[in-house]
C-alpha cells in the first residue's frame, strides 16, 4: 500500500517535467514539419505538402489547447496528450513511408514510438491503452515493410538529394528525441526521488521532522540533551475550538519549534505524535543551563503567544516540557523516558513549565 501511494507521488510529481520535455519535442515537430513544407513545396510533392499540413494543424491546435484551456496538468491529460503524439506520428509514419519509399527511413520513427508507449503506460497504468497503442505502431510498422517490399515508392522520380537528405535526416531526428527522453528521464526520476523520500520524513501538518529521524542521530558517540514537549488541556481547546483550529495551533507551535532548528546548530525538531514534540538539542561545551534556558524561553513564548482563528477570536495555548541532560542517557529511548516522565511530574504539578527534576520546577 505504501509503495503504491509512493509511487502515485513520483508519476505525479514528474508530470511537470514530461509536459516540458513533450511541449519541447512539439515545438521541435512544428519546425520539423514547417521546413519539410517548404522542402515538399519546392518538390511540387502534393500529397506530402497535404500530409504536412495537416500535422502543422494538428500540432498547433494540441499546443494552442494545453497551453489555453488546460489549467490543470495530471496523468489523465498527460496520457492524453502523449497518446496524441503517438498516433499522429505513427499516421504520419505510414504515409511518408509509403509515398517517399524505404531508402527515406521515415520507418525509423517506429523505435521511437515504441519506447514513448512503454512511457505512456507508465503515466496511464491503462493497459488496455498500451496494448492498443502497440499492436497499432507494430501493425503499420509491418504494413509498411511489406508495401516497401512490394511496391515502388509513390514518388519514385524525385531529385536524389531529396533522398540522401531523408536519409539522414529521420534517423538523427529519432535518434536525437531519443537520446533527449533516455537523459531526461532518469534525471527527473533521481530529482523527484530525493524529493519523496524528504517529503515522506516530514510529517504533513507542521512541516517537522517525524520519529524515524531520531533513529539516524548517534545518541551514544555525541553529546545530545533532549526535551519532551506537550500542549496543556489540548483536548479541551480542540473541544471549543474544534479540530480544524486545534490543527492551526499545532502548525503555530511546528512553526514557533522551526525557528530553534534556525538558531541553534545541530538542533531538530520531531513531532512526536498529536499535540507531542521533542526537541534534540546538540551540546558542545555548554552547560545544562544554556539548554534549560531555552527550553524555558520557549514556554514563555508559546504562553505568551495568541493564535487568531476565524479572524475574530484569539487562542492562547500553554505547553508543559520535560527535559532529559545527554548524561541521563546513551540512546534516545533512554533519555525520552527520563524527559516523559518529567513531563509526567510536570502535568502532576501544575502544567505550564519546564522540569528536569522531579522535585523542583
Ligand atoms: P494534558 O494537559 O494532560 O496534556 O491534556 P490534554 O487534553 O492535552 O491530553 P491528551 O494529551 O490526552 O490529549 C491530546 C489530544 O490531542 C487528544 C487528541 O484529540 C488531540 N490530537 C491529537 N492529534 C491531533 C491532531 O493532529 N490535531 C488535532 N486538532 N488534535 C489532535
Ligand atoms: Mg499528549
Ligand atoms: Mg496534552
Amino acid at each position: 500500500m505504501k509503495e503504491k501511494t509512493s509511487l502515485t507521488g513520483l508519476r505525479e510529481l514528474l508530470i511537470p517535467g514530461i509536459m516540458q520535455y513533450m511541449t519541447t519535442v512539439m515545438l521541435g515537430f512544428l519546425v520539423i514539419h514547417a521546413g519539410f513544407l517548404i522542402l515538399f513545396l519546392n518538390q511540387k510533392m502534393t500529397i506530402m505538402v497535404v500530409a504536412e499540413i495537416l500535422s502543422l494543424i494538428s500540432y498547433v491546435l494540441l499546443l494552442y489547447k494545453l497551453h489555453y484551456k488546460i489549467t490543470r496538468y495530471d496523468t489523465e491529460v498527460l496520457s492524453g496528450f502523449v497518446t496524441f503524439v503517438l498516433v499522429e506520428v505513427d499516421l504520419y509514419m505510414v504515409v511518408a513511408a509509403i509515398l517517399m519509399g524505404e531508402g527515406c527511413n521515415f520507418d525509423n520513427y517506429v523505435y521511437g514510438l515504441l519506447l514513448i508507449t512503454s512511457f505512456q503506460f507508465y503515466i496511464s497504468h491503462n493497459f488496455k491503452r498500451d496494448i492498443l497503442l502497440k499492436v497499432m505502431i507494430m501493425a503499420s510498422y509491418l504494413g509498411v515493410k511489406i508495401c516497401e517490399m512490394n511496391y515502388p515508392p509513390y514518388y519514385r522520380d524525385y531529385s536524389s538529394w531529396v533522398v540522401t537528405f531523408f536519409t539522414f535526416v529521420n534517423p538523427l531526428i529519432v535518434t536525437g528525441a531519443t537520446i533527449l527522453f533516455v537523459i531526461m528521464v532518469p534525471i527527473l526520476i533521481f530529482k523527484y526521488e530525493d524529493k519523496l523520500t524528504q517529503k515522506a520524513s516530514l510529517d504533513e501538518l507542521t512541516g517537522l521532522l517525524n520519529r524515524s529521524f531520531l533513529d539516524k542521530l548517534h545518541f551514544d558517540e555525541e553529546k545530545y540533551n533532549l526535551a519532551m514537549l506537550d500542549i496543556d488541556d489540548f483536548k479541551q481547546i480542540n473541544d471549543i475550538y474544534g479540530h480544524h483550529n486545534g490543527d492551526l495551533i499545532l502548525q503555530d507551535l511546528g512553526n514557533r519549534l522551526k525557528t530553534l532548528e534556525e538558531k541553534y546548530d545541530n538542533t531538530f525538531v520531531i513531532r512526536w505524535g498529536g499535540e507531542e514534540f521533542v526537541v534534540v538539542y546538540h551540546v558542545n561545551n555548554e552547560n545544562n543551563y544554556v539548554f534549560l534556558d531555552i527550553m524555558e524561553q520557549l514556554r514563555r513564548e508559546i504562553s505568551e503567544s495568541a493564535v487568531c482563528i476565524d479572524y475574530e477570536q484569539i487562542v492562547n495555548y500553554n505547553a508543559t516540557i520535560g527535559v532529559a541532560f545527554h548524561s541521563e542517557g546513551d540512546s534516545y529511548e533512554e533519555l525520552l523516558k527520563v524527559a516523559d516522565s518529567r513531563l509526567y511530574w510536570g502535568k502532576q504539578h501544575g502544567k505550564n513549565k519546564v522540569v528536569f527534576q522531579e522535585s523542583k520546577i
